[in-house]
This record gives structure tokens, C-alpha cells and sequence, in this order.
């Protein structure tokens, strides 16, 4: 029996540095914070209720409130912020830590030319100019051809070694063999990849597996791509292989996010059991339907599309007429709207630049979203839909302290977001 526990005392040692390093909380200073802003909205609410003022201790919120309630013990650090609404830290719900806008550099050229030290450093002020943003989690969808760097960035970010947002990993993304880029057409050599390329069940396994092994919270996979003949969106998976995939993942208690713009795309990634739909942009009433039904959330990517044609087809906004890949955008993302799907806030932030993160909630009200729906979405929305909503995503006692303080209303002005006066993480204060 004393071998028995020995044993068990071994395992438990063994186990809990893995776990502390995966998921890195600040300790608990026992030191207080009195925020006063003008308001406190939830992450919830129908409203910001004036005059409530929010405790911090240590890495965790303690008291949500009118002041009067509130029990000052002597060296509470009171934070006056006049003019502000204090709300959850934003979560960012699709980002590429490891690229930059495509009008700086193609992504051919990134994955190719760039070192991958230098994609790191890049990395790295991504990260803090995310975090001053007011996006204090992001979910990171593929580092595009840096490996699992993005698992290093948040060993860094948790060591307190660089300033950055909680980041839930995916590694690489997951694509068919042959379909994703760049091109080996392209090039007279072999180029790297830009994702994680398999064939065949047992291989979509061992890639989900082996990613795991190097500590994805998520996996991607990219249900279809622009690989038919003509350059046209084409599935790549089977429902085989997508089956096998999400099942492997899901039985680890990973989630899936699938890319998909076709509707065979989006339709073969809904029956799977993927959790989110990236981009969606070709979808339909009835596909929209059937992600509704299964539970499947949509991360539209308005600000990327946008971004593309802005890139790539001379769009000027404010001077043109907007050109027909981003009017069929606004007619699928208001017919997800009316179907009722689920609506992650996540806009491909990397083809735009990082910081910049609220240029999709903007254009979320811009299409037909209400600036308070459109807020939800990217506090206790994006919680709930990544399953961290234990600790994030609200304001409230018990949970995380990650808020942002910003000069307005955003719940009626998404603009306000752009006037960013705080942010905590875990309690501290980091601008
Ligand atoms: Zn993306």
C-alpha cells in the first residue's frame, strides 16, 4: 500500500508540471483593485448598469457591484476611470499570430521567404499589440507553415517573459494531401507547407494525435480549399476522413474548427461534428440550417474578405461600390443571421493587421448585427462557444480578471472600443 501511494505521489508529480505549464494562471497576490468606471457591462446584460464598480483580488474578480457594497479593506488600489465602460476582455475567435497584412507581404512569400525567427519576433509584437487591444484571448488557427510555435508563444506569454493574449493553440491546420499551399506547381522545388497535409484515416489520426502530442487545444482542418481545376473551392476530405479526424480529436476533448467556403464544404464539416465554421462565404439557407440544428457556430471572417478585396481588387470603401465577393458576403452572413446560427466573433486578424481585431465586430453591426449582439459574441459568446466560459468571458465573482476599460458605451457604440483606457489580465495591469 506505502508503494502504492509512493507510486501515486511519483505520478502526481509527474503530471502536475504539464498541466501548470499548459494552462498558466497568475498566482494570487491577495492584492486588491477598486475599479470605478462610469459603468459595468457583464458580457451578458442588455445594458451597462451605471455607477457599479468592480474588486479585483489577485488574478480573480471578487465583487461586481454598486460601490456602496463593496468592503474596502485598508490597501485596496482604487482606479478611477471617468468617461469609461469597464467590460470582459475581448476573445478574438480567429487569428494568425504568425502572419501579417498580405499587402505587406504575400502569404506565399511569408511562408517562404520569412525565417522562422523572424516569424517569431513578428510573433511577438503581434501578441502585445493584441493584448493593448483589448483582446486579452485569442484563438489561433494555424500558424501557417511556424510549426508549433504558437505553443512556444504562450510558454513565453505565461513565463511573463513577453506581454501577450491567452492563446488557445492549434499548431498547424490539418489539409488533404496536395491541396493547400504553396503550390508545388509554383515553384521548380519542393516548397514547405504551409499546414499539416495527410491522406487516408489512419493518417488524419496520427496528425491530430501527434499535434495533440505537441499541446493543441484545438485542431483545424480545412474542409475544403481552392484546388478544383479551374481554382475553384473544391472539397478535400472524404466524410471518412473528417468522421475519423473529428472523432480522434473529440475523443482527446479537442474541439474542431473547420475552414469551409462551398456549401459541399461547410455540409461535409456540419455531419462530421466540427464545432466551428470558418469563413462559410458561399453558404446557403438550407446549410446555414442544418449548422443551426447541429449546434455548428460561424466565424464569418467579414474584415478578411473585406481585406481581400481591398488587397487584390483595387476596393476602395470609402470611394467604391462594393465589388461582388464582398456583397455575397453581406447576403451569407445575413442569411446565417436569419437562420439563427451561432455567430463567433473572429475575423482572420494576420490578413489585417493585429490590434486591429475590432474591424470585424464593426463590420459584424455594419451587415446587420446589433452592437450589443454583436459585443456578446466576442465576450461570453466566444467563452461559451470555446468552453472556457467557467472562467472568462464575463464579468463577474470568481472569474478571471481579464477587463477592459474603454471611453464610450460599446453597446451601442462599437467604436468605443477603439478607445481603449485599461486592460487587466489575470489582474494585472497591462495597459
Ligand atoms: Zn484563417
Amino acid at each position: 500500500m506505502a508503494r502504492l501511494s509512493r507510486t501515486l505521489a511519483l505520478l502526481f508529480v509527474a503530471a502536475v508540471p504539464a498541466a501548470w505549464a499548459q494552462r498558466p494562471e497568475a498566482q494570487d497576490s491577495g492584492r486588491r483593485i477598486l475599479l470605478a468606471p462610469d459603468a459595468v457591462w457583464d458580457g451578458v446584460g442588455d445594458s451597462p448598469r451605471r455607477g457599479w464598480i468592480v474588486v479585483v483580488r489577485g488574478p480573480r474578480i471578487e465583487m461586481v457591484g454598486p460601490e456602496e457594497a463593496a468592503a474596502q479593506p485598508p490597501g485596496t488600489e482604487r482606479i478611477a476611470l471617468p468617461g469609461t465602460t469597464l467590460i470582459p476582455g475581448l476573445i478574438e475567435g480567429h487569428s494568425h499570430l504568425f502572419l501579417h497584412p498580405y499587402d505587406e507581404a504575400l502569404w506565399d512569400d511569408q511562408v517562404l521567404k520569412e525565417p522562422l525567427g523572424l516569424r517569431m519576433a513578428r510573433a511577438v509584437a503581434h501578441a502585445a499589440a493584441t493584448l493593448r487591444a483589448g483582446i486579452t484571448t485569442v484563438r489561433d488557427l494555424g500558424t501557417e507553415g511556424a510549426h508549433d510555435y504558437d505553443v512556444q508563444l504562450r510558454r513565453a506569454i505565461g513565463q511573463g517573459i513577453v506581454p501577450g493574449p491567452r492563446i488557445l493553440t492549434t499548431t498547424r491546420a490539418i489539409v488533404a494531401t496536395g491541396s493547400y499551399g504553396p503550390r508545388r506547381t509554383d515553384y521548380a522545388f519542393q516548397p514547405p507547407q504551409g499546414a499539416e497535409e495527410a491522406t487516408g484515416p489512419e493518417e488524419v489520426a496520427r496528425a491530430v494525435r501527434s499535434q495533440i502530442g505537441l499541446g493543441a487545444d484545438w485542431i483545424k482542418v480545412y474542409a475544403d480549399y481552392r484546388w478544383g481545376p479551374n481554382g475553384e473551392a473544391r472539397p478535400t476530405f472524404t466524410a471518412d476522413e473528417l468522421r475519423t479526424l473529428v472523432e480522434t480529436a473529440r475523443g482527446s476533448g479537442r474541439p474542431v474548427a473547420a475552414h469551409a467556403s462551398t456549401v459541399a464544404g461547410m455540409r461535409l464539416a456540419a455531419m462530421a461534428g466540427v464545432e466551428t465554421i470558418e469563413h462559410g462565404d458561399e453558404g446557403t439557407r438550407q446549410v446555414f440550417q442544418l449548422m443551426r440544428q447541429r449546434g455548428v457556430a460561424l466565424c464569418p471572417t467579414l474584415a478578411a474578405a473585406e481585406a481581400y478585396a481591398r488587397y487584390f481588387e483595387g476596393w476602395v470603401k470609402e470611394r467604391d461600390r462594393p465589388p461582388p465577393s464582398v456583397t455575397a458576403k453581406r447576403v451569407s452572413f445575413r442569411a446565417a443571421l436569419a437562420a439563427g446560427v451561432p455567430i463567433c466573433f473572429g475575423g482572420d486578424v494576420g490578413v489585417y493587421a493585429h490590434g486591429d481585431n475590432v474591424r470585424e465586430l464593426e463590420l459584424m453591426v455594419e451587415y446587420g448585427m446589433s452592437p450589443l449582439a454583436a459585443l456578446r459574441t466576442a465576450t461570453s459568446g466566444n467563452a461559451a462557444l470555446f468552453h472556457i466560459d467557467d472562467r472568462l468571458g464575463r464579468v463577474a465573482p470568481g472569474l478571471l480578471a481579464d477587463l477592459v476599460a474603454v471611453e464610450g458605451d460599446p453597446t451601442r457604440d462599437p467604436g468605443a472600443l477603439r478607445r481603449v483606457r485599461l486592460v487587466l489580465k489575470d489582474g494585472v495591469r497591462v495597459r
